[in-house]
């Protein structure tokens, strides 16, 4: 299979899941004990051609994971094998504790071989007023993965900042995406501006080039003011995610964001923060398979020519969202808006069809961007074959320099 097919076989595997129950049985056969092979839920695939995959458990997915001859491989309904696999591995430094003796396991998760991934806090104070964005399930996710739960963020900035220090030791200049929930007061800034006093401290830079690889997917708050803020404290890139473009629908599927923020706010801290910390460097969240294709296409045309990244995301019916049991459009709808998309992207926004800009200014590796095929169908087709940009977190520390020890 040609990398676009096999772009083609990850849009699959996003919408439609992929089955995991015969992998159970050959762990077992290959010798694993029957609680550890019964409960193995891997969180991603590596595929040919450097394409990565979030993986979602269906049993009546199109495709299956086996072991073949010793070998990790994807099989369709016809138990045909359909390409190689492998298993994603953790960074070195992934079983390292925080100076808070916390295991980094409890702080981060890693997307694909480059992107670190931080949730600080899983309070998002509209579950508590019924106004949660309804595909969401950030509060309920503690009841289903209490592992991973984590709170206090001010506790957290450190957290975060010892795991980047750890992977600069395997990293010049590693990647991060950080999120969290809406707090309490809505209004405020929540965690935020502690987190980016802590990174800027622990990592100062000279220039724009030098500031910490962070992307924050949060909510703008009521003062516009504030977008200047959080880049004058040395955020990287931001994204105000809108989740959903067309206002009607806006308005019934993240009823949180419209009444405390509001729509026009919404779209004004976006322009803003382009203004600030430039194009490349902010991003909106739109969910393919929540709208039309129109209006979702409406919004990627809206956020391009802003200079707005939209990151496009098939939509995924998560347990304890309200969109429990819903299923995604099919795969077909999901290639063919994706693929309208990017030409959107491409056409407003040619940077993004560069290496220089995943090399040296992209927050994220696009090829390690798990949950999508955006950033894959954009690469593809702009003949970037650099894969990873140089970004992936090496198995070797590189020679020791003065950063910090975490
Ligand atoms: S603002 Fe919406 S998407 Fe974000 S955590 Fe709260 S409910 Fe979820």
């Amino acid at each position: 299979m040609d990398r676009k097919e096999i772009i083609k076989l990850k849009c699959d595997l996003l919408v439609n899941g992929l089955r995991l129950a015969d992998l159970r049985r050959d762990l077992l056969e290959q010798g694993w004990d029957e609680q550890r092979a019964m409960s193995f839920l891997p969180a991603e695939l590596k595929l040919p051609h450097e394409i990565y995959c979030q993986i979602r458990e269906n049993s009546e997915a199109n495709f299956r994971l086996r072991i073949v001859n010793g070998k990790l491989v994807v099989q369709d309904r016809n138990s045909r094998e359909v390409c190689d696999a492998d298993f994603v591995p953790l960074p070195p430094f992934a079983k390292n504790f925080t100076s808070d003796l916390t295991p980094f396991e409890k702080v981060v998760v890693y997307n694909g071989i480059c992107n670190l991934n931080f949730t600080w806090n899983y309070y998002c104070d509209y579950f508590r007023t019924g106004h949660e964005c309804r595909f969401c399930n950030l509060t309920p996710a503690q009841d289903f993965y209490p592992e991973e739960n984590i709170s206090n963020a001010r506790k957290n900035a450190k957290q975060v900042s010892d795991v980047i220090a750890a992977a600069k030791k395997y990293h010049t200049d590693p990647k991060s995406i950080l999120t969290r929930g809406t707090p309490h007061d809505k209004q405020g800034l929540g965690g935020t501006v502690q987190i980016l006093e802590e990174l800027s401290e622990r990592f100062p830079y000279t220039n724009d080039r030098e500031r910490t690889k962070v992307l924050m997917t949060v909510s703008p708050t009521k003062k516009i003011e504030d977008v200047k803020l959080i880049h004058d404290l040395g955020l990287h890139s931001v994204s105000f995610n809108f989740e959903v473009f067309d206002r009607g629908y806006w308005k019934a599927i993240v009823p949180g964001k419209d009444q405390n923020i509001g729509r026009d706010l919404w779209e004004e801290s976006l322009m803003k923060a382009v203004e600030y910390f430039g194009q490349g460097r902010v991003f909106t969240a739109l969910i393919a398979g929540l709208e039309p294709r129109k209006t979702l296409l409406e919004g990627v045309q809206w956020s391009a020519e802003r200079g707005i990244i939209p990151i496009v995301v098939p939509f995924s019916p998560e347990t304890g969202s309200q969109f429990e049991g819903f299923r995604p459009p099919t795969y077909q709808w999901m290639m063919d808006t994706h693929l309208e998309a990017a030409d959107i992207i491409l056409k407003n926004m040619d940077f993004i069809g560069t290496d220089e800009y995943w090399k040296e200014d992209a927050p994220i590796c696009g090829d390690c961007f798990t949950g999508g095929i955006l950033f894959d169908i954009v690469r593809e087709n702009s003949g970037l074959v650099d894969y990873h940009s140089g970004h992936e977190l090496s198995f070797e520390k590189k020679e020791e320099t003065t950063t910090e020890e975490a």
